[in-house]
């Protein structure tokens, strides 16, 4: 399902205006602010009851987009944007400017990805800039799936909810740190180790459990 234009242009003001937005993705359903506005950014963290110290992930358009949120990429960075973007892959890179440290939890660096679902796109085409998104629901319950799972989840807490139909239910997105020489696995996710490693060309260090 694809939500109505109209729907897409109210949430971009919403967000504009330093509202919460809920949108869907390919995983469930984000709690969604505008990524620059600290104050938009804390209400996330206030709504969900999360502690204000776990960073968020800053979803952006397109794979041109991440110059403008992140410094000193470095070549291997570009090759898995490319590959795999829009997708279930997550960068941490160096903070850029435009972040502010309410959404990396205090962090120098920062979590970005391209989601893969048309109306997370086209919001984020229509917004522009970077959105801010982690489940849209309070901390330690079940990630929502469908907007009616938001509306009960949340209620009036949430500015407006964008409905998307129902996700398909999906793995998180892996998350991979490209800060370092080697870059390294954070979460096993939705593209995995064997898929990284062939784009790479070399082998990947994974997280001790
Ligand atoms: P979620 O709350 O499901 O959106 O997941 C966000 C995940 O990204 C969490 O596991 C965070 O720890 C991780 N994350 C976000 N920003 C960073 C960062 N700068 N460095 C390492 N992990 C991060
Ligand atoms: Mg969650």
């Amino acid at each position: 399902m694809t939500a109505r234009t109209s729907d897409i242009e109210k949430a971009a003001g919403v967000l504009r205006a330093g509202g919460l937005v809920a949108l869907p993705t390919e995983t469930v359903y984000g709690l969604g602010a505008n990524a620059e506005d600290p104050a938009a950014v804390a209400r996330i963290f206030q709504v969900k009851g999360r502690p204000s110290s776990h960073p968020l992930i800053v979803h952006i358009g397109s794979a041109e987009q991440l110059d403008d949120w992140v410094q000193d990429v470095p070549a291997t960075a570009r090759l898995l944007a490319e590959h795999f973007w829009p997708g279930p892959l997550t960068l941490v890179l160096r903070r850029g400017p435009r972040v502010p440290l309410e959404a990396t939890g205090g962090l120098e660096t920062v979590a970005v990805r391209v989601p893969d679902h048309p109306v997370a796109l086209a919001l984020l085409a229509a917004f522009g800039g970077g959105v801010t998104a982690p489940s849209a629901n309070r901390f330690g319950q079940v990630s929502p799936t469908t907007a009616n799972d938001v509306r009960a989840e949340l209620g009036d807490a949430v500015d407006f909810v964008l409905d998307g139909g129902p996700c398909e239910v999906g793995v998180e997105s892996t998350i991979v740190d490209v800060t370092g020489d080697a870059p390294s696995i954070l979460r096993p996710g939705g593209v995995t180790r064997e898929e990284l490693e062939a784009v790479l060309g070399l082998p990947l260090t994974v997280p001790s459990t």
